[in-house]
């Protein structure tokens, strides 16, 4: 398909979106919950073309946006442990804990590496076998599987000086949490596409069937976010609530088994911490039983470490995530608040809201 042709599409079907939402008589609002669909909403310019009646929002898709305070807080206390190698993707380097961030750390001295895949921990780990290496396992169920695998490739290595601070989050939990808050209000969700190539679309199901809130899978492509769109305004005016996907060539109903068998062999479920919405329940991912060797909460507690008290910061990034508030209601946002001086998560990542909106000119 020509450029042409894709614009020309993707016009008839804002027309459709409109002539379909126009039925429904009220205001639509619909959520992303993948920091990867932020990016593309506002890289291609989404949420100027949709008519008035259908509003765009972003939910607790960033996964450095969503670790919480008292999980940096941790990294960075190992960190500074002088027994301690911390590898970790970059942006974690940039996000505030309590006090300080894990890039003020290294500044000091700590031994903090950033890699691209957690696999990239085992030759650290081989290279320095006095040393205790720890890798900063965030992320949501597409992250997983390949942490849970660097587990199981140092076991099978005979490699015991390789440990995970785990904070993997699971997005259908946090999706319940969000309908269940009277603050938040949405009509669906554009259901993640990476996550759903691992997970499958069966997860939602429950969640859509309880709450009647309509869901569609998509991928990264305009066309696919604007199709995508389009069948939950559908869903919407015709009454109806299922889980739709607009992403089969990649995404299928049963996912990746051969990932989700690695997650589980590894991992179970378990209440987690998420910013700005406190523990939700079976949210998160700990380290069972039998790989508690490759656990550094279980092999070097913190207990004995003081961890700062909570801080209270205009920073509403938590509201953020939540779809409760915009970026510009923050007043640190675009002054004490930039990409290159963050004073909160959402402005690390190149995925969070508040980075998506000072990028590309504050969307709508
Ligand atoms: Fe937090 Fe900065 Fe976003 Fe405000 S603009 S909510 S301070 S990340």
């Amino acid at each position: 398909m020509t450029k042409k042709e894709e614009r020309e599409l993707a016009q008839r079907l804002v027309k459709e979106i409109k002539a379909m939402a126009d039925k429904t008589g009220r205001k639509l609002r619909f959520m992303e919950v993948c920091g990867t669909h932020t990016v593309a909403i506002f890289r291609a310019g989404i949420r100027q073309l949709l008519p008035d009646n259908v509003e765009l929002v972003s939910g607790p898709g960033c996964p450095v946006c969503v670790t919480p305070d008292d999980y940096m807080d941790k990294a960075i206390a190992y960190a500074q442990h002088p027994d301690v190698i911390i590898t970790t993707f970059g942006d974690m380097l940039k996000v505030p804990g309590t006090k300080s961030s894990l890039g003020e750390a290294k500044t000091n001295g700590a031994d903090i590496r950033i890699v691209y895949s957690p696999m990239d921990s085992i030759p650290v780990a081989k290279d320095n076998p006095d040393k205790k290496v720890v890798f900063l396992a965030v992320g949501f169920e597409t992250t997983a599987p390949t942490a849970a695998a660097t587990v199981l490739a140092a076991e099978q290595q005979g490699i015991k000086n390789l440990f995970m601070l785990s904070a993997h989050k699971l997005v259908p939990p946090v999706m319940e949490v969000l309908l269940n808050d009277e603050q938040v209000h949405v009509d669906g969700f554009i259901l993640p596409g990476h996550v759903s190539v691992v997970t499958g679309t069966g997860i939602y199901e429950p969640i859509v069937e309880k709450y009647h809130v309509p869901g569609v899978v998509t991928g990264f492509e305009p066309l696919q976010i604007l199709r995508a769109l389009y069948r939950l305004v559908k869903q919407v005016a015709n009454g109806e609530a299922k889980v739709e996907n607009e992403y089969e060539d990649v995404v299928r109903p049963e996912g990746n088994p051969v990932s989700q068998r690695i997650t589980d062999t590894v991992y179970e479920p378990a209440d987690t911490g998420w910013r700005g919405m406190g523990i939700v329940p079976l949210s998160g991912l700990r380290m069972r039983e039998t790989y508690k060797a490759y656990d550094i909460e279980q092999v070097m507690p913190l207990a004995a470490v003081e961890l700062p008290a909570p801080k209270k910061t205009a920073c509403r990034c938590g509201e953020v995530l939540r779809g409760i508030v915009t970026p510009k209601e923050c007043p640190l946002f675009g002054k004490a608040c930039v990409p290159t001086h963050a004073i909160g998560p959402c402005m690390v990542s190149v995925e969070g809201v508040c980075a998506a909106w000072y990028k590309y000119g504050q969307g709508r």
